[in-house]
């Protein structure tokens, strides 16, 4: 089958749909796109599916990373990056009894499919820093079926994606100053200590007791206050 996560990165012809918008698509649930995943489909995680899934099985991001995800250097962003686990089948660790144990909190990359979705400025004025998302539909080509219609919005809803879009939005932020950061690095050592602590400040520094957005926030405002002058935060990522 076709890839499961197409990661459209710099992609910007995509054609968008509204959210109202109806196409055919009806998850099977048959497991298979869980159960051979290859490398380079794994779904990126980002810190809202991490809060998700920890808080869902009580566990602090740290532990939750310790046992579900393995992390590996974003080759363009530098950044470091979270996928989850998988087995030595290439079955997903959250796979289990065929289905999906994380179901309601799965990973956006998993519960947003067959949709894609990038996020933009609102307007090109540069005081205006107002963004939003675009929805796009993915080719799929596994046992999903197209009679039954669906829309973006009847995906958003049931698994609750729109709560997190603020977040998303201040965590895109915070992982853009992250890559400027990087990028700047005048030498290898500087670039490995960057390296740990917005590993650190991306996913671990998080309580799962406590509202993500203002921790994401906090996390924003400590590395640009100790990066005073570099960088920049206002870019647009997907
Ligand atoms: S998180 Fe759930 S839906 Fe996503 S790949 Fe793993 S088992 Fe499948
Ligand atoms: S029908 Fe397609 S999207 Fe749904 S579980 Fe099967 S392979 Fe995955």
């Amino acid at each position: 089958m076709k890839k499961h996560y197409e990661y459209k990165e710099g992609t910007i012809d995509q054609k968008f749909i509204p959210k109202d918008f109806k196409f055919g698509y009806h998850c099977e649930h048959c497991g298979e796109c869980c159960r051979h995943i290859q490398a380079a489909d794994k779904a990126l995680l980002s810190v809202i599916d991490v809060y998700r899934l920890a808080k869902s099985m009580g566990l602090s991001h740290n532990d939750f990373i310790a046992k579900y995800c393995d992390m590996v250097p974003g080759s363009r962003s530098m950044l470091p990056l979270l996928t989850l686990k998988t087995r030595m089948d290439g079955s997903c660790i959250l796979l289990k009894s065929g289905s999906c144990s994380a179901y309601e909190n799965k990973p956006l990359a998993c519960s947003l499919f067959p949709l894609g979705r990038m996020l933009f400025k609102v307007d090109d004025d540069p005081k205006d820093d107002r963004m939003d998302f675009r929805y796009f539909l993915k080719e799929f080509d596994c046992k999903a079926t197209t009679e039954e219609q669906t829309s973006a919005q009847e995906i958003l809803d049931e698994f609750g994606i729109e709560e997190y879009d603020e977040c998303m939005k201040v965590y895109t932020r915070l992982a853009n100053f992250s890559t400027q950061l990087m990028h700047n690095a005048k030498s290898d050592n500087e670039r490995k200590e960057l390296f740990m602590l917005i590993f650190f400040l991306l996913f671990v520094k998080y309580e799962i007791n406590i509202d993500l957005q203002p921790q994401i926030e906090m996390n924003l405002a400590y590395l640009q206050s100790i990066y005073k002058g570099q960088a920049f935060d206002k870019a647009s990522m997907n």
